[in-house]
């Protein structure tokens, strides 16, 4: 992937917002390292997914995939702009409804779901993804104690294979998610177990995040459709009411431009799997990365700036703390990164090949390797862009690196407003964590 250096970091509302924020002293010697959210962008990027997946007659339900930015003042914006959440543990569900998601907005998936968590699960109402016929005859012996409050469905893996990042990949051959759809004997095993619960109405699948292609999403998103109409047809009734097709749209992480958008993604539905949209079947999106990521950045300090066999290399406060996957598989996820000046202008001159290094204690704590950028003083700082998603929201307790603080903002071409979405983690919380 290219990264593009040429755009003016000072342009549009994020600039102002990295302007202000270096002049508002939001990073000092104290707190040499923020996230700050762009409360706006956010707005505008729920705005597009209701308007992409706007058909008439259909019934769409949108959550954010809660791990993305799992704090709950986003998860609050996000809700008052209509997305419910989509969680995967009980404390990811815990900070949904800090957030005040209601039930019927909220969706549980996760391949390790204990009994206590599917239990409180349906008696709330939230809608419960199973991921294995174990958890099935778990559901099963819950539900007749007493009858699932919300939605039961079962997450199905298409086997459409891979995209172009293992690791995000959920549905090659031999993924641990879901039932494994083209497995032996798979397809008639679900059909049956439809057929035997009446009170099963969904079916979900997610087939990967970042790195899978349009055309293969649509792919899974068809398979799972397809095996839908099959159930039903079998049931003789129409026993699957909804479709979850999970998240994962890409997000390009060299340009400030949306692509693929949200649109995109709806057009190939349309054309790939028209059947979705005649209003026989509600519809359950769980995007998280691109609903957030290009709504945030990192801003960090240069502590020192250093030479080594001809490298030069800014030592900032930004690492794997903060830029874990960039840190740790940085082919997969190279960021743009930008440079300011202490006095909230970018940093011109020439650009020269330089290291970005974080604060960690291993030699690999780089966000970025020989990247041209006009070259970095001490007391400068480091903008790391479209980190809203799985970033700062993401923290790794590596030597004991206090979590940073997150500001939302919101801009216009007059003033910039900051508001604290997240206090930084003091040293004496971070013992008491720590077993002290
Ligand atoms: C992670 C995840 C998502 C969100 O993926 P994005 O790539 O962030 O959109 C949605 N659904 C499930 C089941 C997930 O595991």
């Amino acid at each position: 992937m290219s990264i593009d250096v040429h755009t003016s970091p000072l342009s549009g509302e994020r600039g102002q917002a990295i302007a202000a924020a270096i002049r508002q002293r939001l990073v000092s010697a104290d707190q040499p390292v923020v996230g700050l959210i762009d409360l706006n962008g956010l707005r505008r990027a729920a705005a597009e997914l209701h308007a992409a997946f706007g058909f008439p007659d259909v019934e769409v339900r949108h959550t954010f995939a809660v791990k993305a930015a799992a704090l709950v003042p986003v998860l609050r914006h996000l809700w008052h702009a209509g997305i419910g959440a989509e969680v995967a543990s009980p404390g990811e569900l815990a900070i949904a409804r800090a957030a005040g998601i209601s039930a019927g907005h909220t969706v549980l998936d996760s391949p390790a779901k204990t009994e206590a968590e599917l239990r409180e699960a349906l008696e709330l109402g939230i809608a419960v993804n199973a991921d294995n016929p174990q958890e099935l005859s778990r559901i099963d012996a819950l539900v007749r104690r007493a009858p699932a409050v919300g939605p039961v469905g079962v997450r199905v893996n298409a086997q459409v294979g891979a995209g172009s990042i293992g690791a995000m990949s959920t549905a090659t051959a031999t993924s641990k998610f879901g039932i494994a759809l083209r497995d032996e004997g798979a397809e008639e095993w679900l059909v049956e177990a439809f057929l035997k619960r009446p009170w099963l109405t969904r079916l979900h699948t997610h087939t990967g995040s970042q790195g899978i292609p349009l055309a293969l999403m649509a792919e899974g998103v068809a398979a799972v459709h397809a095996l839908a109409e099959k159930i039903n047809a079998a049931a003789g009734r129409r026993q699957i009411t909804v479709l979850d097709i999970g998240g994962g749209l890409p997000v390009n992480f060299s340009s400030d431009v949306m692509t693929p958008t949200f649109r995109d993604y709806a057009q190939t539905l349309r054309a790939v799997v028209p059947g979705l949209f005649d209003g026989r079947y509600g519809i359950v999106t769980e995007f998280g990365r691109s609903l957030a990521a290009k709504q945030g950045v990192v801003l960090a300090r240069v502590e020192y700036t250093k030479s080594a066999g001809g490298r030069a290399i800014a030592v900032t406060h930004a690492g794997a703390q903060v830029a874990t996957r960039t840190v740790f598989a940085p082919e997969s996820w190279p960021l743009r990164v930008e440079a300011w000046d202490a006095s909230g202008r970018p940093r011109e001159g020439t650009a020269v090949p330089q290291d970005i290094a974080g604060p960690c204690c291993f030699a690999g704590d780089l966000v970025a390797r020989e990247r041209p950028l006009p070259l970095l003083e001490q007391g400068d700082l480091v903008a790391l862009l479209d980190t809203g998603a799985y970033y700062f929201s993401t923290h790794f307790a590596y030597n004991s690196l206090p979590r940073p603080a997150v500001y939302g903002y919101t801009a216009d071409e007059t003033s910039v407003r900051f508001e604290i979405l997240r206090r930084p983690q003091t040293l004496d919380e971070l013992v008491a964590e720590s077993g002290g």
